[in-house]
């Protein structure tokens, strides 16, 4: 049923697992299945419940207003410490239609709180790194995906009196803004706005992201479909200066998401192996200096398209982990070289032994 459908996309289980009668147990809330769920309310009922169950290591913080005026945050995952630590962000749900996409966020959400202490990658992670995760960008347009246009891409801005609505928020960002691979005609799908951030809604990423960008390390951002691991940029085929290590960890992180289930990524600049397109908040947050930043085009090849089944939302949602991590393993070994020095009086005797023999 479509509730079932809902749910499995809501929750990342798989729709026989749902079937089984399976209930749902998220923090301290049994969630049932009902006709008349909301779709955002729910997904914020769950960031609620989130945060309450793991409120020493998550807060939900607000963001801004849609343009139908309703609330975005998104979560920040942040074991407590006394040093001062960088930054992860990874946003899902831009386009309305990629529902794996706000899936995946959600459940990126719930295997770190899950397993960080029993993962010594993920625990090593958390002690440099915070993580910034906005489950669904395009909240209005995700809703219209769900109630009324199953296709549906943009946001929901009126234009032309209201006659025309929706700009494609992923073309709306400050870089290189309107001059490639857009649209001036806002019943276009790639229309790209009346301005550089004309829209509430990249208005509120992008002030958030200027605001912490000397803290931001790596800018993840979730799509589908297409298998693609992307590098800046979009508007140019002009490389970014450090393209040849984007592509190492990128090509690392497509080889660790194969291995789960042999899925095949490709991995390149989006001006290079796709489109040129401009305004997309990769390569705005490229240029604004955060040096590893990606965009996922998720499963599948174009055999189902945006409209994914739902028994392919559990794997395709183990193996993008899988790529996720690799990247972030990779971040903070690069940044924090030194690594999670334990606090053991051992482990710290002997680290303060190494590194008195490194200085001489
Ligand atoms: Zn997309």
């Amino acid at each position: 049923s479509s509730c079932t459908f809902f749910l499995s996309y809501l929750l990342g289980m798989t729709a026989a697992e749902l079937r089984c009668g399976k209930s749902v147990l998220i923090g301290k809330r049994l969630w049932g299945c009902f006709e008349d769920l909301i779709v955002w309310l729910h997904i914020y009922q769950w960031m609620t419940e989130i945060q309450n169950s793991n409120s020493e290591l998550v807060t939900q913080h607000y963001l801004g207003n849609t343009v139908e005026n309703r609330p975005m945050y998104y979560l920040q995952i942040s074991q407590p410490s006394d040093k001062t630590k960088k930054i992860i962000w990874m946003d899902c749900g831009i386009h309305a239609r990629e529902w794996i996409a706000p899936a995946f966020c959600q459940w990126f959400v719930k295997e770190i709180l899950q397993n960080y202490k029993s993962d010594p990658n993920i625990s090593r992670f958390l002690q440099n790194l915070d993580l910034y995760i906005l489950p669904v960008l395009n909240v209005d347009g995700y809703i219209y995906s769900w109630e009324t246009d199953r296709l549906w891409r943009k946001n929901r801005s009126p234009h032309m009196n209201g006659t025309c609505y929706g700009t494609d928020l992923n073309r709306n960002f400050n870089s290189s803004w309107g001059s490639v691979g857009v649209s001036y005609n806002c019943s276009s799908i790639t229309f790209c706005g009346t301005g550089p951030e004309s829209e509430p809604e990249t208005k509120a990423v992008a002030q958030l992201i200027e605001r912490k960008k000397s803290d931001i390390l790596c800018y993840l951002t979730i799509h589908s479909y297409g298998q693609y691991i992307l590098i800046p940029y979009g508007s140019t085929t002009e490389p970014p200066s450090n393209s040849e290590e984007l592509m190492y960890v990128g090509e690392k992180a497509a080889a660790a998401l194969t291995e789960k289930y042999g899925t095949s990524y490709e991995v390149g600049s989006t001006s290079l192996l796709l489109y040129s397109n401009s305004g997309s908040s990769r390569d705005w947050a490229h240029m604004i200096g955060i040096p590893f930043t990606y965009t996922f085009e998720l499963r599948d090849t174009g055999t189902h398209g945006f409209v994914l089944p739902a028994d392919q939302i559990q794997p395709t949602c183990e193996e993008t982990m899988l790529a996720v991590t690799t990247i972030i393993d990779y971040v903070d070994h690069k940044y924090f070289p030194g690594g999670a020095v334990m606090l053991s009086s051992s482990s710290l005797g002997l680290s303060l032994c190494l590194s008195t023999l490194l200085e001489n």
